[in-house]
């Protein structure tokens, strides 16, 4: 009698998980023809955000242009958060869960060129451009946002779907401060979304950790052949803080990464210079390590002002943990991207990244047909600061495809393609894995609840410290002066569009 009940039971069990899995498809389904449908309207947000080209802390006009954008489609949009101006918060619905989007829109310097034109030729010249991209993720966030908010409409769904803008990803900013500042407090899970030249999601360590800090010497001018013994040079304490370094390093790990560069190194061999400045990167493949090597520079520095004479002032300028992904909601993201498949290129498009891998001399292997192999994404060397996010909260990541492989960025050639159809399509399909992901943690607290206890285990061993120093400002100025400068000239070239979602 009993194995008769259990067998009923787990029947009606079984049907009732083909019913729900039915109904998420369905669901996801019906988001899909939401993003189809907008696909004009998700062009032209990737498209406008191109031409705005604002570099990190001065996306005012990008972040204007969302937030109009938004609040069109009903989303609640708070500027401001952390003490940053231009960090932009949407969001929609209500309780729990609350999922966060979490991604950045700023542009690098020199980066300008003419959409489409392999040779170099800068729209402005000098100016600042998208020569990563930036631009396709506020289309894909908005779009899967927008697909979210009308199936939550339509089948009443509870919880929330947000978006977190967060300032000069480029120059690894924002984050630590928006953590600090307790903004995904209340959040259940963050989707973290990067332009790639294909669809992948990792688990574990996707990236390194990073602290950039400025070291300033201060010592005392002199006369170099009058009376240099009554000198103290602080160009003497950046050369030899420099040499410190360079014998710690072979006592360091060999994963660890150090780069500097001197920018101010005095004015002419005559005047002793009562100022340096060099300007440190180091990095490593976790953050305790990294932290680790930073405190070691750090009495490197002291060393070399204590040998000086001089005095040493340090500035944190920025810092990353390195992003964790969370296998739970990779398994999800993976589930998505093998449902939705890589986006079908044109024998045209096909034909445009031959010769535009041809012309840089690279292989002409053409656009990417299936998306990178679960489990096949290695650590990467970079570092972004939305890794400290990932310390905070379960995090999934998606890199969506929509760039040309083989072209690098953080070079003008990769500001050639992202208002291209290649980069269309590839928005497009990057907003129904999210949207697609965003539906599944919305509708199932299982999913929620295991990725909660994936993260625990993942952060039992190494729990969150902030970088920043405890007095940390944002760094409101951070390049105004080059963003006004070139702003009037490029501001030329703005589409001038709405889009009108439907
Ligand atoms: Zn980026």
């Amino acid at each position: 009698m009993n194995r008769i009940l259990s067998a009923g039971l787990a029947a009606l069990g079984l049907l009732c998980s083909i019913v729900s899995e039915a109904q998420v498809d369905e669901r996801k389904q019906i988001a899909f023809d939401i993003i189809e449908r907008n696909a004009d309207q998700i062009a032209t947000v990737g498209d406008v955000l191109y031409y705005h080209a604002e570099l990190g802390m001065q996306e005012l006009e990008s972040t204007k242009f969302l937030q109009e954008t938004l609040e069109a489609v009903g989303f609640k949009v708070e500027m401001g958060g952390a003490g940053f101006p231009t960090h932009l918060w949407a969001q929609w619905g209500s309780g729990k869960p609350l999922i966060v989007i979490v991604t950045e829109i700023d542009a690098l310097p020199e980066g300008s060129q003419t959409p489409g034109s392999i040779e170099r030729k800068p729209l402005v010249k000098g100016a600042p451009g998208h020569m990563e991209g930036h631009n396709t993720h506020g289309a894909v966030a908005v779009a899967a946002a927008y697909a979210v908010k009308r199936v939550m409409e339509l089948y009443k769904l509870p919880g929330t779907v947000a978006i977190s803008f967060g300032p000069a990803e480029e120059q690894l900013v924002s984050r630590p401060f928006l953590v600090r500042a307790g903004l995904f407090k209340d959040a259940d899970a963050a989707l973290i979304i990067h332009i790639g030249d294909n669809f992948s999601t990792g688990h574990g360590l996707q990236n390194y950790a990073a602290i950039s800090a400025k070291f300033t010497f201060h010592g005392k001018t002199a006369h170099g052949a009058v009376n240099p013994w009554e000198g103290r040079d602080a160009v003497d304490a950046v050369e030899l803080m420099d040499m410190g370094f360079d014998k710690l390093r072979e006592h360091l790990r060999p994963s660890q990464r150090a780069h500097r560069t001197i920018t101010i190194g005095g004015i002419q061999p005559n005047i002793i210079p009562d100022l340096g400045q060099i300007w440190w990167f180091v990095r490593d493949a976790n953050a305790p390590w990294a932290k680790e090597n930073f405190d070691k520079l750090v009495d490197i520095a002291r060393g070399a002002a204590l040998m000086t004479g001089t005095t040493m002032e340090m500035e944190v300028v920025a810092s990353a943990w390195p992003q964790l992904g969370n296998r739970v909601l990779a398994e999800a993201i993976q589930k998505n991207i093998d449902l939705v498949g890589n986006p079908k290129w044109s024998a045209e498009e096909e034909k445009f990244a031959k010769d535009f891998q041809s012309a840089l001399g690279l292989k002409a292997v053409g656009l990417n047909a299936s998306p990178v192999k679960f489990g096949a994404r290695p650590q990467a060397f970079a570092s972004n600061d939305s890794g400290d996010v990932t310390w905070n909260l379960p995090t999934g990541n998606l890199n969506f495809p929509a760039s040309v492989p083989g072209v690098n960025y953080h070079n003008w050639q990769a500001a050639v393609t992202p208002t291209s159809s290649i980069a269309h399509k590839g928005e497009v399909a990057g907003a129904k894995v999210l949207a697609a992901s965003l539906l599944d943690l919305l509708t199932s607290p299982a999913l929620v609840a295991k990725a909660k206890e994936q993260f625990r285990e993942d952060t039992r061993d190494t729990p969150y410290f902030s970088f920043l120093p405890a007095d940390a400002k944002p760094p409101l100025e951070l390049n105004r002066e080059m963003m006004e400068r070139f702003r009037p000239e490029m501001r030329k070239h703005y589409l001038n569009r709405t889009p009108q979602f439907n």
